[in-house]
């Protein structure tokens, strides 16, 4: 049995009394037992109580990340197996399979595995490990990843910047198994998209927004619409599915254009119903405007632009620019459907922005909807901050 500790600082235990899995740096007191990173650390309060077990990471502000808050727990192999198989069973429970073979099984802090983000798409597990506790047992979990899923090929997409903050180098590649073939195609809500695993954004797809690509074809129908910051074509074939007048569909990315059109091929669209263009959102909302263009439905998706807190009043700024753009290029009658994945920036903000915009626009707006992500992307009760996904349907009018 480990010796590690850390201990807290008086009164800093009530947030792990509360199930919030993070310990950041100022709540520590003390360590024992010199931990390196990853390692195992019993949790103490400032009088001993004993709290839980955690992964140190000595580099991050979040200096600890709690595996489990019975401390009669014990981390090891047969832990994490049991938590990946609980992941599993969550997404059997929800029948996922039912709208796609492409899901999210992991969803780090969420499935109690803080740092593990595990999306599966036929015969390939795609995992990204986030902290240096996932690090630490990394090919055990890259193990269980197999053995559960059944998948003989992974790849890794651990390139993301949190890894900088745990000190840890980017790493991506296939890790299992061999002929990764360069695209993977999946069925989501019986449409098809092709993927690619390694050099797409994130794991390859938008996984999260799948039931919100769902509500669009059922608003599309003899609209014309604008999808910003389209990616692959998610929301622009769920427009043409649901019936849409045209779709225009715009993102600064040529690679994510270029399968994004094989996407519109792939599922028989009439390539006139659409018009891919490559540009900056913020340039390209504005010549609309100046051309006087305007639009029923508009779609706003933008990425992260406040990954944590310190970034919100840029950000702000960023959504409120796009938000009262589109909101000027909208028919009465016309709807908005907005999103915001930055984890810094809470729904409240996020409403209030968007309310802000309306009102400089000109407009007057309703919200009839409000979206999140999708349901394979649960939500820990204890740990809003998973709740990083928030949409807004407004109809203007
Ligand atoms: N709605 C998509 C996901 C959008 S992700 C789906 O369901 O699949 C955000 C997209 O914005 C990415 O494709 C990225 O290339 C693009 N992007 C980022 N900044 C941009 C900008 N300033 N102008 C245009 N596109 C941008």
């Amino acid at each position: 049995m480990t010796s590690k500790k850390i201990i807290l600082k008086p009164g800093k235990e009530k947030s792990i009394l509360h199930h919030h899995p993070w310990v950041f740096s100022g709540a520590v007191a003390s360590s024992s037992g010199n931990p390196q990173p990853g390692e195992t650390v019993e949790v103490l309060s400032s009088g001993g109580e004993r709290l839980g077990w955690a992964a140190y990471s000595p580099y991050s502000s979040i200096r600890a990340r709690v595996w489990s808050f019975d401390p009669d727990e014990v981390i090891n192999e047969e832990y994490f197996y049991r938590k990946i198989e609980a992941a599993a069973r969550l997404r059997t429970a929800i029948n996922i399979t039912k709208e796609t073979n492409a899901f999210r099984l992991v969803h780090g802090e969420a499935d109690g595995v803080p740092g593990l983000i595990v999306d599966c798409y036929p015969d390939v597990a795609v995992v990204q490990i986030l902290s240096a506790g996932a690090e630490y047992w990394r090919d055990v979990l890259i193990d269980q990843v197999q053995q559960i899923t059944g998948c003989k090929t992974v790849v890794e997409r651990s390139d993301v910047e949190v890894r900088h903050l745990e000190g840890l180098p980017i790493r991506e590649g296939l890790i299992r198994g061999e002929n990764l073939p360069p695209r993977i195609k999946i069925e989501e809500n019986g449409l098809h998209y092709w993927v690619d695993v390694i050099g797409g954004q994130k794991t390859g797809f938008y996984l999260d927004q799948r039931q919100n690509r769902k509500r669009i074809m059922a608003l599309s129908k003899d609209r014309e619409v604008l999808n910003a910051f389209c990616y692959t074509g998610g929301f622009t074939l769920c427009g043409l599915a649901g019936g849409a007048r045209s779709v225009l569909s715009i993102d600064s990315s040529a690679n994510a254009l270029t399968l994004a059109a094989e996407n519109l091929a792939l599922n028989g669209f009439n390539p006139a119903l659409n018009q891919w263009v490559e540009g900056n959102v913020f340039k390209e909302l504005r010549t609309l405007r100046d051309r006087n263009k305007q639009f029923d439905l508009i779609i706003l998706d933008p990425p992260k632009f406040a990954p944590t807190a310190a970034q919100a009043q840029k950000a702000a700024r960023a959504y409120k620019d796009i938000n009262l753009l589109a909101f000027k290029l909208l028919r009465n009658g016309g709807i908005l459907v907005t999103f915001s994945c930055s984890g810094g920036l809470g729904r409240d903000l996020f409403q209030k922005i968007v309310a802000d915009a309306a009102l400089d626009a000109g407009v007057e707006a309703k919200i009839v909807e409000m979206l999140s992500q999708s349901a394979d992307h649960p939500v820990a009760l204890n740990f809003p901050e998973s709740a990083y996904l928030k949409g807004l349907i407004c109809v203007v009018g």
